[in-house]
């Protein structure tokens, strides 16, 4: 039933808002002191190669993290996000792109800990092979959504949980909104991440209202798009809703968006989104 594979999109626009969003996240929660639980309901295998048949069968990377690299002018999240990527790479060349639990593992310390969760058979397996005998990450191969839930609150009572389904089927729209009122229910303090891509715009409108209308209370959207919204042209533009946000992440996407949507927008179109979904 999983037909999704990351590897096709890794390093495209989306994974760059998304991964910018979370080391800015992640980043903030490193400057206090007591430890920290990292969640990730669907972390793919943590390690992509843009030289795959996959990644050079579509070449999203190329409207992506490509025209990113080696810019001397990025903005201080754009830049410190690059950081990681260029530490994963540990060479001069920009040859692999690091899934959103290789980015955690790079920033978190010895005190945090990891929770990861991905259903595909060969991705889990692949995840297995990549963090292999680090002992601060529990994976597992069941349904992050549920597994999510089962693990509220963390025991560090401080946690990011990243949310980023693959949507394929349409049902997610709608379990994803459930699970995070389940979740928030459960751990109320907890910062949450939730991507969603703007296939067909209806569905994003829902979901934002039904976030609104939940209760949960601090919600910020940031959104980047490469061109108008389009019925027949598949992804073109993605977000990530976040509950319960840092307070200096508003003014880090103002500072980060613009450049982006300038940079990798199709034909001027490029676009960007800050809101507040719901006030504190
Ligand atoms: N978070 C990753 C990153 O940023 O590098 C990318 C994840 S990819 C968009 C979505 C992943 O979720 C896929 O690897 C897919 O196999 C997996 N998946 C799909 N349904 C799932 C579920 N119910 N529970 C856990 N993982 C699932």
């Amino acid at each position: 039933l999983l037909s999704y594979r990351h590897s096709f999109h890794a390093g495209n626009f989306a994974d760059v808002l998304k991964h910018i969003v979370s080391t800015s996240i992640i980043d903030y929660m490193l400057k206090k002191e007591k430890a920290f639980c990292y969640l990730d309901t669907h972390a793919g295998c943590g390690a992509y190669s843009f030289q795959s048949p996959e990644a050079l069968k579509t070449k999203e990377f190329n409207n992506g993290i490509f025209p990113l690299w080696g810019r001397s002018d990025l903005p201080v999240p754009v830049a410190r996000y690059m950081e990681q990527v260029v530490e994963f790479n540990a060479q001069s060349q920009l040859k692999h792109y690091p899934g959103s639990p290789s980015i955690a593992v790079q920033m978190l310390r010895d005190i945090d800990r990891l929770f990861l969760f991905e259903l595909h058979p060969n991705e889990f397996i692949n995840m297995c092979a990549n963090f292999s005998g680090n002992r601060q990450i529990k994976m597992a191969k069941s349904d992050g959504l549920q597994g999510l839930i089962a693990n509220m609150p963390p025991k560090a009572r401080r946690g990011f949980i990243l949310i980023d389904p693959s949507y394929e089927i349409k049902t997610e729209y709608h379990q994803v909104v459930e699970t995070l009122i389940q979740a928030h229910k459960r751990f109320a303090t907890g910062t949450y991440a939730l991507w969603y891509p703007v296939v067909n715009r209806m569905t994003i409108d829902k979901m934002e209202k039904a976030l609104k209308a939940s209760g949960i209370k601090n919600i910020q959207l940031f959104e980047l798009g490469l061109q108008e919204d389009s019925d027949q042209m598949g992804m073109t533009s993605s977000g990530m809703i976040v509950i319960n946000p840092p307070w200096t992440l508003k003014k880090e996407m103002q500072a980060s968006l613009p450049f982006l949507a300038k940079l990798l927008g199709f034909d001027n179109q490029g676009f960007y989104r800050i809101e507040t979904l719901v006030a504190e």
